[in-house]
C-alpha cells in the first residue's frame, strides 16, 4: 500500500499530544488533557483495528480485592502499600459510577463473594476478615452462606461494596466523551519505536511506515509496553475467558471469587461467563491473543463441577476469548516521566478497570508539569 500526499501528510502532522494505547488508561488520560488544555491537538492511537487488548476484553468485575488476594498482597508488597491500593481500586468505582451514571454502563451492584473450596481453605481466611475490615477502615466484608447454585464450602466471604458492569458499555461511554471533546483516535496503526529524546513515533500501519511527532507523548500500552520500554518492569499474562449458551434459570447472581482470585465466574443475564485459572498454565505467560483449549476445558469442567452442578442442560462455550494483562516484580501500576516529553502508565493487573481512569488523570498531569 502506498499513502497519497494527502494522507501521508495528515497522519504525520505534528500534535500536541500523542498517547499511544486506547485502553481505558489512554482514553481517560486524553480526556484530562483536554479537559485541562481544550486547545490541544490530542491523538491516540492503537494498533487493534476493535477494542483493546484488556479494556474491552475484561470480565467486568467492578472488585477491589477479596481477602486472600489482599492478604497475599500485604506479604509480598506490605500493608500499608496494598492498603493504599485497595482504597484506590474501591475509589475509582465510585468515580466510574459518578461520572458515567450506573444506568449507562450497566452497573449492578451485586455484590461479590469469595468462595472457598473446603473447610480448611476457609479457615485460613475467617479469622483475618476483622483485622482487614479494620486496616480498610469499614466493615467491607462479612461472613455469609455460599449462594445456592454454588457447589463449594458452605461459607463463603462477601464484600457488599462490589458490582459488575458492562465493559462494552463502559468503553463505550469514553470513546463517546472523547469524541464530543474532539480526541481524534487512530485505529490499527502499530508504533514500533519511540524516541524519547524527540518525542517522534516509528509506526506502521500494514507495510506502510509512519513518522509521527507530538510535544508529549503518553505510553498507554499496559501489558505490551515490553516491546516498546523493554527497560520497565512490565510482564504479559493472557487471561481466558468463556461464556455459556443462555440458560433456562441457572441462579446465579453477582461477581465470585475463587483460588485467590485466579479464576473469577459471574452472570450475565441468562449466560455465566467464567474466566482465568492461568496460574495453572504457564504458556500463558504471554502477549499473544489465542484460545488454550486446556484452560477453557478447565473452565468448563469448572463451571459444571462447582458452579452450576445441578443445572439440567448441557452446558457449552458460546463464546470464547482472551485478552491480556499485565503483571510483573509490583503490583503497583507505573506512572512515570521518562523523559521531558514520554510519560509512561503502564501494568494494570487484573484489577485495572477500577483504577484505570484515575491512573490515566495521574498520567496526563504528569506529562503536563
Ligand atoms: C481477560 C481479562 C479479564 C479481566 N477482568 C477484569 C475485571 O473483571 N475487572 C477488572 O477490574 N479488571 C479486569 N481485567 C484487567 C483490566 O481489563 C485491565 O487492567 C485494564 O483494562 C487495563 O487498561 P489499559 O488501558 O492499561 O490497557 P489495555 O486495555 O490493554 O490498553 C492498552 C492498549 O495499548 C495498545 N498497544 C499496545 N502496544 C501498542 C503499540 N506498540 N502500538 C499501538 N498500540 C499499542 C493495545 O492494543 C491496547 O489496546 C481483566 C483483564 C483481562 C485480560
Amino acid at each position: 500500500m502506498r499513502l497519497s500526499y494527502w494522507e501521508r501528510s495528515e497522519i504525520e502532522r505534528r500534535r500536541d499530544v500523542l498517547i499511544i494505547g486506547a485502553g481505558l488508561v489512554g482514553m481517560s488520560a486524553a480526556i484530562e488533557l483536554k479537559k485541562m488544555i481544550p486547545s490541544a491537538s490530542i491523538t491516540v492511537i492503537d494498533k487493534q483495528v476493535i477494542g483493546c487488548a484488556a479494556s474491552t476484553r475484561n470480565a467486568g468485575f467492578a472488585c477491589f480485592g477479596s481477602v486472600s488476594e489482599i492478604l497475599a498482597d500485604i506479604e509480598v508488597y506490605g500493608e500499608q502499600t496494598t492498603i493504599d491500593l485497595v482504597n484506590r481500586r474501591r475509589s475509582g468505582i465510585e468515580s466510574i459510577r459518578d461520572r458515567y451514571s450506573p444506568a449507562n454502563i450497566r452497573y449492578e451492584h451485586s455484590g461479590g463473594y469469595e468462595i472457598f473450596n473446603n473447610e480448611e481453605e476457609f479457615a485460613l481466611y475467617q479469622p483475618q476478615v476483622e483485622q482487614i475490615n479494620k486496616l480498610l477502615g469499614s466493615d467491607v466484608f462479612d461472613i455469609h452462606k455460599t449462594p445456592s447454585p454454588i457447589h463449594s464450602y458452605s461459607s463463603c466471604i462477601y464484600n457488599k461494596y462490589e458490582g459488575q458492569l458492562n465493559t462494552g458499555r463502559l468503553y463505550d461511554a469514553l470513546i463517546k466523551e472523547g469524541r464530543a471533546l474532539d480526541i481524534e483516535l487512530i485505529k490499527g496503526l502499530e508504533v514500533l519505536e519511540i524516541d524519547l529524546a524527540t518525542g517522534s513515533l516509528s509506526c506502521k500501519v500494514e507495510d506502510v511506515n509512519i513518522d509521527m511527532k507530538a510535544d508529549k507523548i503518553i505510553v498507554a500500552t499496559n501489558s505490551l509496553t515490553s516491546h516498546l520500554l523493554p527497560q520497565l518492569d512490565v510482564k504479559a499474562v493472557r487471561n481466558q475467558v468463556i461464556v455459556t449458551q443462555e440458560l433456562s434459570g441457572h441462579g446465579l447472581k453477582g461477581c465470585f471469587h475463587q483460588d485467590k482470585g485466579y479464576i473469577y465466574f459471574r452472570d450475565i443475564g441468562n449466560r455465566v461467563l467464567i474466566g482465568g485459572a492461568r496460574h495453572l498454565h504457564k504458556e500463558e505467560e504471554t502477549s499473544i491473543f489465542g484460545d488454550n483449549q486446556k484452560n477453557q476445558a478447565y473452565l468448563l469442567n469448572h463451571l459444571r463441577k462447582c458452579v452450576l452442578p445441578y443445572i439440567k442442560e448441557e452446558l457449552m462455550i458460546d463464546q470464547s476469548w482472551s485478552g491480556i494483562l499485565s503483571g510483573g516484580a509490583n503490583r503497583l501500576p507505573i506512572v512515570e516521566k521518562l523523559s521531558d516529553k514520554v510519560t509512561v502508565a503502564a501494568r494494570l493487573s487484573g484489577m485495572g478497570v477500577a483504577i484505570g481512569m484515575d491512573v490515566g488523570i495521574e498520567a496526563a498531569t504528569l506529562a503536563v508539569l
